[in-house]
């Protein structure tokens, strides 16, 4: 495996990093190729960022993170080096790695994949891009995304059924990420449609509203105000009321609350 950087990360859901932060694992590499890609430096094939990493070492670094104090260990971009993951977190936790596992993927990916990781997954962070094909083309490069995230969403539909807060106050289940970008907010909508239709039920939500441009690194709120009174309206009419949404100002703030 190679991996591009490890530590300890503020930048998560607030019920994800807490007070000493998630226990981040950045992987060189992706299955999709998104032309907007906020780490594109480290995200594409041929990336000469990171070092190599053993199954025996990435399970040290595990064991280091929950040391330093992670709440959980977060695997991103996971999904090309599953069965390796798969047997690091194993080995972690014969050596005594306890907090749980968040398995943060973009969905791009095989229900054969999924199931190597699936008995060792406590939380599938899953960031669906999109159900729309022709938006699926402009921003993550491929067609057959909303296909393929679909066969995903079913899968794990019939897997994890509750996503709820553990009796250590960890999340265990699935939070669903989903990113507007920027010009598609009728996609948006049929999303949030599909969404409360097939998923909601099992999971959380998390609403993303601000973009990083990749032609000026700036990141700014991709919504008018009118857009913004909609999609909550559209939330409370849905009835999706679990997770975050991110404000104009960039603040997570908790979806019930707002609608
Ligand atoms: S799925 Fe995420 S990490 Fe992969 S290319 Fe797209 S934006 Fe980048």
């Amino acid at each position: 495996m190679r991996i591009a950087s490890v530590g300890l990360h503020h930048g998560e859901e607030p019920i994800l990093v807490q007070s000493s932060g998630s226990g981040t694992i950045f992987f060189t590499g992706c299955s999709l190729h998104c032309p907007a890609c906020q780490n594109q430096d480290i995200s594409q094939a041929r990336s000469p960022h990171g070092v190599v990493v053993t199954v025996e070492q990435l399970a040290a670094i595990a064991l280091d993170l929950e040391r330093q104090g992670a709440i959980n260990i977060n695997v991103v971009t996971p999904t090309h080096f599953a069965p390796s993951i798969a047997a690091a977190i194993t080995l972690a936790k014969e050596h005594g790695l306890s907090i749980p596992l968040v398995y943060n993927t973009s969905g791009y990916e095989s229900v054969e994949s999924l199931a190597l990781v699936d008995p060792l997954v406590d939380l599938y962070l899953l960031d669906i891009k999109t159900v729309d094909s022709e938006v699926a083309r402009l921003w993550c490069g491929s067609r057959e995304y909303p296909e393929v995230i679909m066969r995903v969403v079913r899968w794990l539909a019939e897997r994890r059924l509750v996503t709820e807060i553990d009796e250590n106050g960890a999340l265990t289940g699935t939070l669903v990420r989903h990113l507007i970008f920027p010009g598609t907010f009728s996609a948006t909508m049929q999303f949030l449609h599909w969404y409360a239709n097939t998923f909601a039920s099992h999971s959380w939500l998390s609403l993303l509203t601000h973009f990083w441009d990749p032609t000026d690194g700036r990141r700014s709120f991709v919504l008018s105000a009118s857009q913004y009174a909609q999609l909550i309206a559209l939330l409370k009419e849905l009835g999706i009321t679990r997770g975050y949404l991110s404000d104009p100002y960039g603040a997570s703030r908790w979806i019930g609350d707002l609608v």
